[in-house]
This record gives C-alpha cells, structure tokens and sequence, in this order.
C-alpha cells in the first residue's frame, strides 16, 4: 500500500501519517517528492492492509490511499507460485490432465440417474455431477430430491468408479452431503454466501466455487479466499457465465476470465459452458473455446432424455452428444498440449 500526501502537505501531517503507520504495526518507507510525499508501507502482504486504507485516507493531508497487490492472499499466485492440483481419489484437478465433470442437473430417479452416470463413465467422464439440493429461481419448480438423491448418487459414484459432485445451499444439509459427496459444488447463488463458504471450508473437501454471474473476477477470488481461510485449500474456481446484455444465450461464457485467473491466481479453473449458453445447441462449442483458453476442464450436464427432465433440459446434452463432444476435447486438449483422462 501506499499513501500519497497532498501536494505541500506540511511535514507535521506527514509525520501524523509516519506514526499512525508505525502505531499499525508497519515500516513506513518515505518516498521524498519535490512537490508531495509518498509514504509506502513494508512489512506484511497488501491482504493484510486492505482495511486500513480508510484509516489512512481519513488522515489530514492524505490525497490518495493505493493498494498495490492483490487483496486476496491465499489464492495469489504471488504467495504460490506453482499451480495447485488437486486429487479426488485417483482424478486430480488442476494437473495436465484436463477433468471433465459430467452428470444431470438434477437427480431425478434412479433410473434417470444411472442412466446419465452409465453414459458419462463410458464417454470418458472423470466425475460424475448431480444436484440433489436445488437452487431454483421459482419455488414452485422441482426442488431436488435431498438426501435421497445423495444417497443414490453416492450408489451411482460407486457403480461407476466415478468420485462425485453435488451441491449444497444450506450449512445444515453440509453433512450430509459431505459424508457422501467427493467435492461439495457451491452454486451461483450462493458465490457471496460468506457463512457457508467458511462451513465448506472447515471441511476438508474439495469444493468447486461457481462465479455469480454479477460479480468480478476479484470478488471470485475474494470468496475463494473465505474457504481457505478456514484451512481448505481445495478450491476449484468455475466460471459459468455472466450477466451481460446479450440474450441469444441464458449468460455469457467471460472466456476472459480464464487466462485472467490463471494469471492472478494458482487454483484450478474450470468452465461450465452448460448454464453460459441455457441450449445444448452451443454447449460443445463453447466448452471448446474454453479448453483453448487454458481452463482445466469443464463441466457438463447430461440427460439420457433431456425432452423429460424436471430441470435444465433445454441446456443438457444427450449422451451421444456427450461421447462426441469428448472426442473433439481430446483433439483441442492435443492441440494446446494438454491431456485427456482416458477412460478405464
Ligand atoms: C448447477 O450446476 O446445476 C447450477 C445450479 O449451476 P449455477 O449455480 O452455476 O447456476
Ligand atoms: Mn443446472
């Protein structure tokens, strides 16, 4: 952080901002202007300072109060360096390999579910998604079937071999989901649900975080920061699209937003190209582009009978779609020099 006095600010409130740095713990580092001072603050990370700005700013004499590295600290690649990877059993995420998470929206029934699960495995899938807990923008539609649909979707994880992802939207249902779920998904909605990003972050679990599709890059980060700072390093970042004016598709894919938080950022992206374009018409071209741009997978939903599903249909795509889709992944994950899980 630095401080930047007024032109001719006079020495006696430069050293009032001298103390008051030195009375927060810092090193102050003066920067002797001709026209103003520059006072920089040593010693800790910007993450530290960031509430101090005010403080400073309200000072006499104080022009301008600039952060000058990132405000969140654990998921910088300035504090680590090396990307993270992180391993769900024998999948990882975040390694040369690119994860592909693919599954229903929504467990709807045993059938439904076993059928999606049977399809993906076969097609090369890495892990198998299926909310049971829903976050719907009507609360008239279906809602999802709860435990129990994490019961069966736990069965299906087993009869398949694929570690599995499923929502949660409620700190009481966290365990049990977690007791047996591989990786907790925190929806959307649910991007700035500070409380429960610090219960999945007392759980060790991995946890994939979707971005809000109102909020920046930053504040991504920033949420992401709320569940390590509980001691959960296992954040897996998902970008799925954001508000933007355009409404030929449900969002917009920020494909942006990949090489950017590879940039600023060690964790693991992925894109979920599904909930971006709302039709399966554009989904594996979108999920294409993403892979290019350097996410470490993607996600997809799938329905053995999309015509039929309780939510999501109109985005999800059928199994022979999927298997091709797989295969041009392969080609692009060639072509930028990364890998595909081969199926077992
Ligand atoms: C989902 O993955 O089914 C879902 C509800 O996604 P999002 O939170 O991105 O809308
Ligand atoms: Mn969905």
């Amino acid at each position: 952080m630095v401080i930047i006095m007024q032109a001719g600010a006079p020495d006696s409130e430069v050293e009032t901002v001298i103390a008051a740095v030195e009375r927060a713990g810092f090193r102050p580092y003066i920067n002797p202007g001709v026209e103003r001072k520059v006072i920089a603050l040593l010693g800790a990370l910007d993450a530290e300072k960031a509430e101090l700005v005010d403080h400073f700013f309200a000072l006499p004499g104080v022009e301008r109060v600039t952060l000058i590295s990132e405000p969140y600290k654990l998921a910088s690649r300035r504090s680590h360096p090396d990307s993270t990877v992180i391993d769900v059993g024998r999948v990882s995420i975040g390694g040369h390999r690119l994860t592909i998470v693919a599954g229903p929206c929504s467990i709807e029934s045993r059938d439904q579910l076993f059928a999606a699960a049977q399809a993906v495995k076969e097609a090369g899938a890495n892990l198998l998604r299926g909310g049971a807990f829903k976050p719907r923008t009507s609360p008239y539609s279906f809602q999802g079937l709860g435990a129990a649909g994490i019961e069966l979707l736990a069965e299906a994880g087993r009869m398949t071999g694929l570690p599995t992802v499923s929502e949660v939207v409620d700190p009481g249902d966290l365990d049990v989901i977690a007791e047996h779920v591989d990786v907790i998904q925190i929806g959307a909605r649910n991007m700035q649900n500070f409380r429960l990003l610090q219960e999945v972050g007392r759980i060790g679990k991995p946890v994939i975080l979707k971005r809000n599709p109102g909020c920046r890059v930053q504040e991504l980060l920033m949420a992401s920061e709320y569940i390590m700072l509980e001691g959960n390093p296992n954040v897996v970042l998902c970008e799925r699209g954001i508000t933007s004016f355009e409404n030929a598709t449900r969002y917009t894919l920020d494909l942006n937003a990949i090489p950017v938080i590879k940039r600023f950022s060690h964790l693991p992206v992925i894109a979920d190209p599904s909930h971006a374009a709302g039709d399966w018409r554009y989904v594996s071209a979108i999920a294409l582009g993403a892979v290019a741009a350097g996410a470490d997978g993607v996600m997809i939903e799938v329905h053995p009978d999309p015509s039929v599903a309780l939510s999501d249909g109109p985005q999800s795509l059928r199994p022979e779609k999927f298997r091709e889709l797989m295969q041009s992944l392969g080609q692009v994950a060639a072509a930028v020099g990364r890998g595909i899980a081969q199926a077992e």
